[in-house]
């Protein structure tokens, strides 16, 4: 039995290949897949490096532990079991589930508490072992969430790593009631950073050069979007905060310049907290962090509990995460989508599963 899979070539092309439809072994579960999201570390890792640096790294992400060549890539997997392997007890056939991206060990401290992403041998769906961009994919069922129903494949994959990421960097930057958090970079991460700020009762400033992308953040509950390419933003921020500054500031952009606003529109006393990756960055530590008694906190990912954490809360609560997905295309329209998500003129884009 064999299933089709994505391969990428580099300089942005792509093309399906067949791959052995694979066996669930100890302790895994075989998923068809149902939604798989496309990840802004795909595209900078993945999609948009020249054939040269393909072929030399196929994937090119891991400064942390070096990837395997020929993996599947995918890293935001959502779908049905469809088989379940010797040993595992809680998941069943006919069980949805989204998996939390990385494997580890499972019994180091990094993995009993369920930061698998900091375990020595950790392996990530999609980076070092195969992933979501195929017709099956097969988990560890340690790393599998039951979708609760009113969860849809969509957002449980959204789940896995871009809204995951946005959450936990919520969590970090613990937005208040009144308080005002001003969000650079409003991708799939930043975006889902937006519906979060806001369900903590924050005013939120969105900032993004795409004006698509400034009127989602405004239909997902901004109360600003502001165009760092029309003014000063940092400026903007400050206006809109009797000259004092934001109180929390989250960079989702990566981008050096978005780093920069980030750090320099947080108030005295105020919270800073860096999500977006890549790219350097020149800080003048005094003025723009000792002298206004930042606290910065870099967050990666998130979390095995946060990420279940806010799957139930979206089946509690009317988190319009599913409405920061604009694109949803079937697997044999994989290249369409890739091109959209490369353009930037979307929120997120989800490759959902189509007759095969
Ligand atoms: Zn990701
Ligand atoms: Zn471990």
């Amino acid at each position: 039995m064999s299933m089709r899979a994505v391969t990428f070539l580099g300089d942005r092309a792509m093309a399906f290949v067949e791959a052995p439809k694979p066996q669930p072994g100890p302790g895994e579960v075989l998923i068809e897949i149902q939604a798989a999201g496309i990840c802004g570390s795909d595209l900078g890792f993945l999609y948009r490096p020249s054939a040269e640096e393909t072929a030399a790294a196929p994937s090119a992400y891991d400064q942390w532990t070096p990837s395997v060549a020929g993996v599947i890539p995918g890293h935001e997997p959502a779908g049905m079991i469809v088989e379940v392997g010797p040993g595992v007890s809680h998941l069943q056939v006919g069980d949805r589930v989204a998996c939390y991206h990385i494997t580890g060990c499972n019994e180091c401290r990094a993995c009993r508490s369920g930061w698998m992403l900091h375990c020595p041998t950790y392996r990530s769906y999609g980076w070092q072992r195969d992933g979501a961009f195929a017709d099956f994919m097969v988990a560890d069922a340690k790393s599998c969430i039951k979708l609760p129903e009113g969860v849809s494949s969509v957002e449980g994959a959204y789940c896995a790593c871009g809204a995951g990421t946005a959450y936990q960097a919520t969590k970090r930057g613990a937005p208040a009631g009144g308080e005002t958090a001003a969000l650079f970079g409003l991708g799939g991460v930043g975006l889902a950073g937006v519906i979060f700020a806001k369900a903590a009762g924050a005013r939120v400033i969105a900032v993004d050069p795409i004006p698509l992308r400034r009127e989602l953040a405004t239909a997902l509950g901004a109360d600003v979007a502001l165009d760092p390419a029309a003014g000063d933003a940092v400026a903007a921020i400050y206006e809109l905060t009797h000259g004092e500054g934001a109180d929390l500031t989250i960079d989702y952009s990566g981008s050096s310049p978005g780093r920069l606003a980030a750090l320099d529109s947080a108030r005295v006393w105020g919270r800073s907290v860096f999500v977006g990756e890549r790219n350097l960055t020149t800080i003048d530590p005094s003025p723009q962090i000792l002298h206004k008694q930042l606290t910065l906190h870099g967050s990666w990912v998130c979390s095995w509990p946060v990420m279940d954490e806010l799957i139930q809360r979206l089946a509690r609560e009317a988190l319009p995460l599913e409405r920061a997905v604009t694109h949803r295309l079937p697997f044999d329209q994989i290249e369409a989508a890739f091109r959209i998500a490369d353009s930037g003129e979307c929120g997120k884009v989800v490759i959902t599963r189509d007759a095969g």
